[in-house]
């Protein structure tokens, strides 16, 4: 199969409720245009830099979401046209978006990242942490950004069953947010960013409304 029908195929197979990331990270201009061709439109990407250079050179209709790690020093390069941010998992860093939204008169959409893997190396907050930075006086004052959910990542592992149980319980972190703070302009929970190649079925049945899909699209990636 090619990166057009491996893409339609997953996009058949996902509830209507699930939005499809198709992640090009790595991945060439011609792979993406195939892509884009099928009628994909969302693209992620986790390197700053290679996200901008893609921006300049494919369609100005493509919606790009940084997904990866992100360093403060990087979010004014994309703060014009980034349309969601993934991973932010401090609010020192929502408070850099927000200033680079502000210089460009963005509201600038973003998911805060939890920590739900049984693994130090991924990143994001404790269910405390996300508390404390919701109920937090600065982020009531963050105006260029709104927080429209939660993203996660499993354990990479063959555990199908410690995959689910941190899959639900990203979901269930969701729910209680929702039920203990209240909308306001820069919080509106809707989004559960979660599944990747590997996991994105068992993410779906565990309540996930946004799936992040790369080699099962565009086939593996190589790293030089
Ligand atoms: C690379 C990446 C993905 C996609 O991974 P695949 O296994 O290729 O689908 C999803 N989410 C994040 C945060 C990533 O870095």
């Amino acid at each position: 199969m090619n990166i057009k029908q491996r893409l339609l195929s997953i996009k058949e197979s996902l509830p209507e409720n699930v939005n499809l990331v198709a992640v090009s990270k790595t991945k060439s201009n011609d792979d993406i245009l195939e892509a884009y061709q099928a009628g994909q439109r969302v693209f992620g990407e986790n390197k700053v830099q290679e996200m901008v250079d893609k921006w300049e050179q494919l369609p100005k209709d493509i919606q790009w979401h940084m997904i990866g790690h992100l360093q403060r020093n990087k979010v004014k390069y994309m703060a014009s046209f980034v349309s969601l941010i993934h991973g932010v998992d401090s609010l020192k860093l929502l408070k850099e978006i927000n200033k680079q939204a502000l210089k460009v008169e963005r509201v600038i959409p973003c998911l805060l990242q939890v920590h739900i893997a049984d693994e130090e190396t991924k990143f994001g907050l404790t269910s405390q942490e996300l508390d404390e930075l919701l109920n937090s006086d600065t982020f009531k004052k963050l105006k260029a950004i709104k927080v429209v959910g939660l993203m996660g990542m499993a354990t990479f592992t063959q555990d199908t069953k410690q995959i689910e149980q941190e899959f639900r319980y990203l979901n269930s972190i969701f729910e209680s947010l929702k039920s203990t703070h209240t909308k306001a302009d820069n919080l509106e929970l809707t989004v559960r960013s979660m599944g990747m190649s590997g996991d994105f079925k068992i993410a779906i049945q565990c309540g996930s409304t946004m799936v992040r899909i790369g080699s099962h699209i565009f086939g593996s990636r190589n790293y030089n």
